[in-house]
């Protein structure tokens, strides 16, 4: 959809259009999930969410655990199972250890190996890797999962925690609704909420289990100079008819209240709540096909696989080897101008066209067994407007997960703020203009690297790929170039942080601590509310928390603000808990090294808990940070 990886490289994009349709599918994942639905329907709701794809899932995680009610309506019975997300970044991490999937989540993933550029002549002519430890969010920095596993696992272990039908649901959370085969189709916004248009299309429209997206399926497009008969229009064609023989009552649509709603339904170039909002979208000038091949290794290729993931920079055919969870391999190949995607579907030569292609990476190709593939057209797009004008509208995913979840987290604790204080009128408080303000730069800046690694990876003439060679080389020599994917993700340059404070939206490291029993956990599982979406101040002493005057210390308690102590290490001071605050040691120095680089004793943190609000280093700079808040979240 939005966001493609290339050998972990991953290349983020904001909202967008990709077509695709399926090639080949035969693999053990299992994702029906008819019995994931909610009966006895309420009407009015604090969160409507339109699509419950994985960014959809965990903005419903996040705002049920703060006690809000949800509904998630879907339009397609299953999980969509073919080759999409493979990489995840610890701040995704970071938000799966927040809604208390952390602990389980550890089984299903593995660290990335690292990436190697190769030249014309086989030999590197560029390194990426995760950065070494120690880990500044306590998470190996970038991990390798497979999407519709994670999928399954954050419905199954996440969602499902805040289903009516749950016997033992926690009453503090709010109750999440699904309503799968459910189709929204008409959005009223009013002053006071929303009316969201919902119809049952139960064995109406013929979902493939292949392909779920079917907007998108029949808006696809050949690549310059394929052949007419494209299998994009033979797998477009009879999307939507009802299955052969059977008949269906057109059901009417139904309504439901919401305060807000956020439209999680895909590329911004089909999203139904981006047109029903009449938001433009403006193209990145990339447009491009990539054939998606997951494989699992069945035995030791002779010779063996490469121990790193590559992108081979090779004119004669572009691609990428990804070396997943457990037994994966994936390899992701540019389609060439020209190239008919169709000869990949095709049933009978399909298979062996994709081994072929497999073919100009790997010599042991039967080392492996063909699990799914797809071709995917990439063509970004940015909306652009993220907000309704009245404010209760919001886009969000799709440009790439890892940018999903960064919505999801980023958008869910001004909602909760919202919810909590219906008294602040959602079209002029600054509070919800900081959602697009936050994200947009910060999606585009991963677009414009990803768009670089992409002329790096697709060069197609021979001579400049050459130049390139020599020019990566001499860098790579002058150690000029970062090795390391973190130094490529931008912190927040604007938005609901402290202004001229230079700790203001940088990325707050979660560091490894030792408990009052004792116990090494990451500094997010010590809080006395680990789950609460709520602001903390972080102090290296607890004499810095007595900063804090009574009216902050008041306005802070009214938000439900939590107080942690983290001694550098070694100190040995105690880590005696109090009511109220936690105190811990700090393991391996990482939060220290932060404070010291922002001169400063004290930080305030957003309820993301990725991004520091601001820092200080005495009495008057920790209530000024306050008053900041304040005023962020009283108008
Ligand atoms: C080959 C490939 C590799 C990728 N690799 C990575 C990677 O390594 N890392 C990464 O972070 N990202 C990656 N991505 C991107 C990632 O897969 C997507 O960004 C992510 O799946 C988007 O999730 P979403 O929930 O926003 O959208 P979707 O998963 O598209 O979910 C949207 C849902 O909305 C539903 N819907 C649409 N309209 C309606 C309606 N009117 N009513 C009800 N329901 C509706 C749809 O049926 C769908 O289920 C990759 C993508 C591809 C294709």
């Amino acid at each position: 959809m939005a966001t493609f990886s290339t050998n972990g490289v991953a290349f983020y994009k904001p909202p967008t259009n990709t077509d695709e349709y399926n090639v080949f599918s035969d693999g053990p994942t299992t994702v029906d999930d008819n019995s994931h639905r909610s009966t006895h329907l309420a009407s009015t709701f604090d969160v409507a969410i339109v699509g419950y794809g994985p960014v959809g899932g965990f903005f419903a995680n996040l705002l049920a655990l703060q006690g809000h009610s949800v509904v998630l309506v879907e339009q397609s019975p299953h999980i969509y199972d073919k080759p999409r997300a493979i990489v995840l970044d610890h701040e995704a991490l970071r938000v799966l250890q927040m809604i208390g999937l952390g602990k389980e989540i550890a089984g299903m993933i593995s660290n990335h190996a690292g990436t190697t550029f190769i030249g014309l002549d086989g030999e590197p002519i560029k390194h990426f890797d995760p950065l070494p430890p120690p880990y500044p969010l306590a998470w190996f920095p970038t991990v390798m999962f497979i999407q519709p596993e994670m999928e399954q696992f954050l419905r199954d272990r996440g969602t499902s925690r805040f289903l009516r039908t749950t016997p033992d649901r926690d009453p503090s959370h709010g109750v999440v609704e699904v309503l799968l085969e459910h189709r929204v189709v008409g959005l009223d916004e009013d002053a006071g909420g929303v009316t969201v248009h919902v119809k049952d299309i139960t064995g109406e429209a013929k979902f493939d289990k292949n392909m779920l997206d079917v907007v998108s399926a029949t808006s696809l497009k050949r690549p310059a100079g394929a052949g007419e008969t494209s299998a994009g229009d033979a797998l477009s064609s009879g999307k939507s008819e009802p299955p052969t023989g059977a008949k269906h009552e057109e059901k009417q649509p139904f309504s439901i209240r919401a305060k807000f709603v956020i439209g999680a339904d895909g590329g911004s170039g089909n999203s139904f709540v981006r047109k029903s909002l009449r938001i433009p979208y403006d193209s990145l000038d990339f447009d491009e096909w990539w054939i998606v091949i997951d494989t699992w290794l069945q035995r030791p290729a002779q010779p063996p696989l490469p121990p790193k993931s590559r992108q081979y920079c090779w004119p004669h055919r572009p691609g990428t080897f990804i070396i997943g969870p457990r037994n994966l391999r994936r390899w992701e190949i540019k389609l060439l101008p020209g190239e008919d995607p169709a000869i990949y579907s095709d049933p009978v030569k399909g298979l062996d066209r994709i081994k072929n292609l497999l073919g100009v990476y790997v010599e042991d190709v039967d080392a492996v067994d063909v699990w799914r593939a797809a071709v995917y057209r990439f063509h970004a797009l940015v909306a652009r407007k993220w907000t309704s004008e009245r404010g209760r509208v919001f886009l969000a995913g799709d440009a790439g997960l890892c940018a999903g979840i960064r919505d999801s987290v980023n958008l869910s604790w001004k909602l909760s703020h919202m919810l909590r204080h219906p008294e602040i009128e959602p079209s002029s408080t600054p509070l919800l203009g900081t959602y697009q303000r936050e994200r947009a730069p910060h999606v585009t800046t991963i677009v414009g690297h990803g768009k670089s690694f992409g002329l790096i990876i697709g060069e197609l003439d021979l001579e400049k790929a050459k130049a390139r060679d020599a020019e990566m080389r001499r860098l790579m020599a002058e150690g000029k170039v970062s090795s390391y994917r973190q130094a490529f993700i931008p912190d927040l340059d604007g938005g609901c942080v402290a202004e001229g404070d230079s700790a203001g939206g940088k990325l707050f490291p979660q560091p490894l601590v030792s408990t009052a029993t004792g116990e090494k956990v990451k500094m997010d599982d010590a809080l006395l509310h680990p789950r609460t979406m709520s602001w903390l101040i972080v102090a290296k002493d607890i004499e810095a928390l007595d900063w804090l005057s009574s009216s902050s210390n008041s306005f802070m308690r009214s938000l439900g603000a939590q107080r942690i102590v983290v001694h550098p290490v070694g100190t040995n001071r105690s880590v005696e808990s109090g009511s109220d605050t936690v105190v811990v040691e700090e393991l391996e120095g990482v939060l220290a090294a932060w404070f010291e680089k922002y001169n400063a004793r004290v930080a305030v943190v957003r309820p993301d808990r990725c991004y520091a609000y601001g820092a200080a280093q005495d009495e008057a700079g920790l209530n000024g940070l306050i008053e900041g808040i304040r005023k962020w979240l009283t108008n």
